[in-house]
C-alpha cells in the first residue's frame, strides 16, 4: 500500500472549492499515476517533455496533462498533439512554438505565463516589463492558437515564509495588472498557478487558483530533476 490514494484524499479536503490540484508526478512510474487516477485525480503535471510523452501513452486518455517545467523549443513536438496546459511559457520565442506545434496539430493549447518571482538568478521566466512589450506589440493577436490563461510562478526553496509571501503577493499583483490593463473582456484569463509541497498553505493564503503538488502525494523523489 503506497498512500498515494489517502494521500490524496486528504490533500483535496485542504483545498478551497475552485482551486485545481496538480498532481506533479515526475520521476514516478506509471502505477503511481494509475492509483491516483482511481482516486480520482485527473490533472497530472510532469516537468520533462519526453517523460510526459511516454507517460501519456501509458494512461486513460480523459488524464489533462500540464507542463509545468521548462521547456525547449525543439520538443514542443513531442507533446503538442495532447497537452491540456503549458504553464511553463518563459519567452516570447517559446509562445511562438508552441502555436506553431499547436496549429500543425489542429489545436489551441493553454498556456500561462512563468514569471521570475524567486530572488534566486536560477530561475526561469518573464519579468512584468517583458510581458507588457510583448501585449502592446500586439504579437497575440498573430498566435491563434495559442490561449493565454493566467500567470505561474516558483518561489525561493526556502523555510523562511515571509520571503515566500512576499513573492505569492508579487505574482498575484502581476496578475491582477494583466488583467486589467490587456485581459479584461477575457473571462478565462483566471488562473495563478503558485504554491508546491512546502508552500502550498502559503500559496493559497495569497489568492493560488492552481497548486502543483508532487511530494505530498506521491512520497519523495530519489533523483534531482527539480528545474
Ligand atoms: C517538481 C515541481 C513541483 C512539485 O514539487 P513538490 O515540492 O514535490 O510538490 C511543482 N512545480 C514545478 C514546476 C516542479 O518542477
Amino acid at each position: 500500500m503506497s498512500g498515494i490514494a489517502e494521500n490524496l484524499i486528504m490533500f483535496r479536503e485542504e483545498l478551497p472549492e475552485g482551486v485545481t490540484l496538480v498532481a506533479v508526478s515526475k520521476t514516478k512510474p506509471v502505477e503511481d499515476i494509475i492509483e491516483a487516477y482511481n482516486a480520482g485525480q485527473r490533472v497530472f503535471g510532469e516537468n520533462r517533455a519526453q517523460e510526459l510523452m511516454e507517460k501519456h501513452e501509458h494512461v486513460p486518455d480523459d488524464v489533462l496533462w500540464h507542463m509545468v517545467g521548462h521547456l525547449q523549443r525543439n520538443k514542443v513536438k513531442y507533446i503538442a498533439e495532447f497537452v491540456h496546459m503549458i504553464e511553463s511559457v518563459d519567452s516570447l520565442r517559446l509562445l511562438r512554438a508552441v502555436n506553431k506545434e499547436a496549429k500543425k496539430a489542429g489545436r489551441v493549447i493553454n498556456c500561462l505565463l512563468q514569471f521570475h518571482i524567486a530572488k534566486e538568478e536560477t530561475k526561469f521566466g518573464f519579468s512584468p516589463e517583458e510581458v507588457d512589450d510583448i501585449m502592446q506589440s500586439k504579437v497575440l493577436n498573430e498566435l491563434e492558437n495559442v490561449n493565454i490563461r493566467g500567470v505561474m510562478g516558483m518561489a525561493t526553496f526556502t523555510d523562511d515564509m515571509d520571503k515566500v509571501r512576499g513573492e505569492f503577493k508579487f505574482l498575484k499583483s502581476v496578475f491582477e495588472n494583466l488583467k486589467s490593463k490587456y485581459f479584461m473582456n477575457k473571462s478565462d484569463f483566471s488562473e495563478i498557478s503558485m504554491g508546491m509541497s512546502g508552500d502550498y498553505k502559503v500559496a493559497l493564503e495569497e489568492g493560488s487558483t492552481m497548486v502543483r503538488v508532487g511530494t505530498n502525494i506521491f512520497g519523495a523523489r530519489y533523483c534531482k530533476t527539480d528545474n
